[in-house]
């Protein structure tokens, strides 16, 4: 393979080719949070259904209370008591008012609500008086939700390709769904690669470390909407590294390995790619992250399955997840913007260093420019090499340093990505 290291922007575009968004399944409304809408979603149900009270008060005709303040108060008969829930027993005519709830249907005849406040009546719960005097004018229509003001049944409420939101959900029940239809999580197999790696809390034989790859990918994986299935530890060796992919193949949407992608003499995951599929690219303009191999492989009942082999460096293994394996998933998973991230822009509290020739993403801390109210400051979150996992573990962000620098200034300005808080994920 040639020297020259693919740019980002390449490598991504290279990597998004031809990917199709999974099958569609159909979810309840509790399993749809944070899945991406595969069809287009119109109301069943127009919302308001009818017009209703936005107060607890009285409905009344506007007419009767055009003028009415508290020096010349208007006495209207009350005919009943409407709650949300219950439909109106009577009809609101010149010289009456009936008690309304909050979100119950306004009574025929009624044309505005007055609140309780701007009346003679008691508040909270009272018994229903005979007769209530209106203390202020209400003009038509005033303290009304009329029907349809929200949607009205058969409008598009979403369009396929987004990601449901807890408010989306409810704006989905509110028009009369049930379940909706989304596109199948995409599945991801975790493999780690490397003689030296130990499962997580088991003692170290000598020369051993732990593989801290293996859960930190697969969490980031179920965070950005997969199913994972995490596969362990090969060896390093092609029949290991070939026998493992073989499995993730047969199940897998995405394979992401770590570890044994660089030039060593035991580095045989690409040589394992070419055994069960292709490699498509190797070595990106990237830094941490620059030996990182993306392939293809076509699975036995026909699925295409894309195959990563993320650098083991802890760092370089996280950092390239969020670049290109993130925007894959979305990719995957139907999500109309796979490559959008919150991005901010900070000031660099000092000065950084750099190898020219790849995009740098530095480990940062983001908080409040002390000398430039309402501006973001970076600091780097600890050292900046690639096996440096107490700085990532700090970061809030990754500060995005250009191709053609070898370093910036303290106060230059950058983007930073903001790293998604893990609330609960
Ligand atoms: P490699 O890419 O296999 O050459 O590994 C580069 C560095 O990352 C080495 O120091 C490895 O020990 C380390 N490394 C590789 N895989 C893992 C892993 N799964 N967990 C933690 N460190 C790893
Ligand atoms: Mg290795």
């Amino acid at each position: 393979m040639s020297e020259r290291l693919i740019s980002v922007e390449e490598a991504l575009e290279r990597m998004l080719d031809g990917i199709r968004a999974l099958p569609h399944e159909s979810v309840g409304v509790d399993e749809a949070v944070g899945r991406v809408l595969a069809e287009p979603l119109a109301a069943r149900v127009t919302l308001p259904p009818w017009d209703n009270s936005a107060m607890d008060g009285f409905a009344v005709q506007s007419t009767d209370v055009a003028a009415a303040a508290p020096d010349r108060p208007v006495r209207l008969r009350v005919v009943g008591e409407v709650a949300a829930g219950h439909e109106p027993s009577a009809t609101v005519g010149p010289g009456t008012a009936m008690r309304i709830l909050t979100g119950a249907m306004l009574p025929e005849g009624a044309d505005t609500v007055v609140p309780v406040e701007e009346t003679d009546a008691a508040e909270g719960v009272a018994a229903l008086p005979e007769t209530v005097a209106v203390l202020a004018p209400a003009a038509r229509g005033h303290h009304v939700r009329r029907a349809g003001s929200d949607f009205h049944a058969g409008a598009e409420l979403l369009a396929p390709g987004l990601r449901i939101s807890p408010q989306a959900l409810a704006l989905v029940v509110a028009g009369g769904h049930g379940a909706l239809a989304v596109h199948r999580r995409p599945r991801v197999a975790v493999l780690a690669t490397g003689d030296e790696l130990t499962a997580p809390g088991q003692p170290l034989p000598p020369g051993h470390i732990h593989d801290s790859n293996s859960p930190g990918l697969a969490a980031q994986a179920r965070a950005y909407g997969a199913e994972v299935r995490r596969l362990g530890v090969a060896r390093d060796t092609l029949p290991a590294v070939e026998a493992a992919l073989r499995a993730a193949i047969a199940w897998a949407d995405v394979v992401v390995c770590s570890g044994g992608v660089s030039v060593g003499a035991r580095d045989v995951v690409r040589a394992a790619f070419e055994r069960v599929g292709r490699v498509d690219l190797w070595r990106v303009a990237v830094q941490p992250g620059k030996p990182l191999a993306f392939g293809r492989a076509a699975a036995e009942d026909g699925r295409e399955v894309l195959l990563f082999g993320l650098p083991g460096n802890p760092v370089s293994s996280f950092v390239t997840f969020e670049i290109f394996v993130r925007p894959v998933l979305r990719m995957l998973a139907g999500d109309r913007a796979p490559t959008a991230r919150s991005v901010v822009r900070a000031r660099l509290a000092e000065a950084v260093t750099k190898g020219p020739g790849r995009r740098a993403f530095l480990r940062v801390i983001l908080g409040a420019d002390p000398d430039h109210p309402g501006e973001w400051i970076a600091h780097l979150a600890g050292a900046q090499g690639s096996h440096v996992l107490s700085a990532l573990a700090l970061a809030d962000g990754l500060a995005v340093v250009a191709e053609n620098v070898d370093g910036l200034a303290a106060g230059a300005h950058v983007e930073v990505w903001q790293l998604r808080p893990m609330e609960g994920a």
